[in-house]
């Protein structure tokens, strides 16, 4: 049965959900709580489009089909009429614990409750709803259109049922799903994690410019991009906020965030999204 898809959240994440699930030939509506920030979503997409179409990765009836999928609104009560609900607003615990309490309410029974969080426990989330074997963490990585893992997690009440969907939705989105436990930062974080902060410290204690710390990693390690070029496209607020999670949740002082990533944060350079992190960015 081809799922009927909710978006919550607009944002950089929401908008690539729902770019690769109408690309995916799925009904999609993207909700999010101010007029302007669903049409900045919705730009976002339609930007990225004329993108895939001037590079002829799609054509331009696929284009206008794929953008005629997505309906956008600021009324949470669209998710009545979804089979899936995936919660992609701003990472902050309170605000997820209260968009489940209202998916919850106002969610068909049966539909699926999906949330992108980067780090907050899947198990307290499901235990806000009445529902908790439905609700389950779907992590799609940065950007959403052009990469292929969906880490899936499980809370403790989810049903094998609730993750065989998710991977098999995962999959008609072109994905790649790879599952996991819920534990702080689960696997792509509590790995990723210290090693950027790895790499803030090399710089703080001045082992290496942060140009040097990327082109050895790059050149070393095989990896595309370096740790600091990384953390700056997740955004450096964000990190920090996951190395929180991993700290507080795990215990133990190897998560610390370094002080120089809190300096960052306290100045205002969080990476691409405000013009300066460990590189600067024009525009
Ligand atoms: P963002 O700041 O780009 O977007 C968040 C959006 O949520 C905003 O448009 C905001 O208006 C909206 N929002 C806030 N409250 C809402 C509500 N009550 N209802 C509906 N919408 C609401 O953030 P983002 O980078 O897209 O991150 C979204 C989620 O995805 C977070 O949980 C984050 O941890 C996770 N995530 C982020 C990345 C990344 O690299 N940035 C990667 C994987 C997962």
């Amino acid at each position: 049965m081809a799922e009927t898809i909710a978006v919550i959240g607009a944002g950089q994440m929401g908008n690539g959900i729902a770019h690769v699930s109408a690309q995916a030939g799925l009904t999609v509506t993207m909700i999010d709580v101010s007029a302007d920030a669903v049409a900045r979503g919705k730009a976002t997409i339609e930007k990225n489009i004329e993108r895939q179409v001037k590079k002829g990765a799609m054509d331009a009836a696929a284009a206008a089909a794929t953008l005629g999928r997505i309906a956008t609104t600021t009324d949470i009560g669209a998710v009545a009429g979804a089979s899936v609900a995936i919660e992609a607003a701003t990472e902050r615990r309170d605000l997820k614990l209260h968009i489940f309490e209202e998916l919850d309410r106002l969610a068909p029974a049966g539909a699926l409750l999906a949330t992108n969080t980067s780090s907050i426990s899947i198990t307290e989330i499901a235990a806000r709803t009445k529902r908790p074997a439905d609700v389950i963490g779907m992590h799609f990585m940065n950007p959403v259109p052009m990469m292929k893992l969906v880490e899936v997690i499980r809370g403790l009440a989810t049903t094998d049922a609730t993750a065989a969907r998710t991977v098999e939705l995962a999959k008609a989105l072109g994905k790649t799903p790879v599952e996991a436990n819920d534990y702080p930062g689960f696997i792509a974080n509590r790995v990723l994690m210290p090693m950027i902060n790895e790499a803030v410290y090399c710089v703080m204690e001045g082992v290496g410019t942060p140009a040097a710390v990327d082109e050895v990693m790059k050149l070393g390690m095989n990896h595309p991009m370096g740790p600091l070029a990384l953390a700056d496209l997740i955004g450096l607020d964000t990190c920090a906020a996951i190395l929180d999670v991993l700290h507080e949740g795990l215990g133990d002082p190897k998560y610390r965030a370094c002080p120089l990533l809190r300096k960052y944060v306290a100045a205002g350079w969080l990476g691409r999204k405000s013009g300066r992190g460990f590189d600067a960015y024009a525009g």
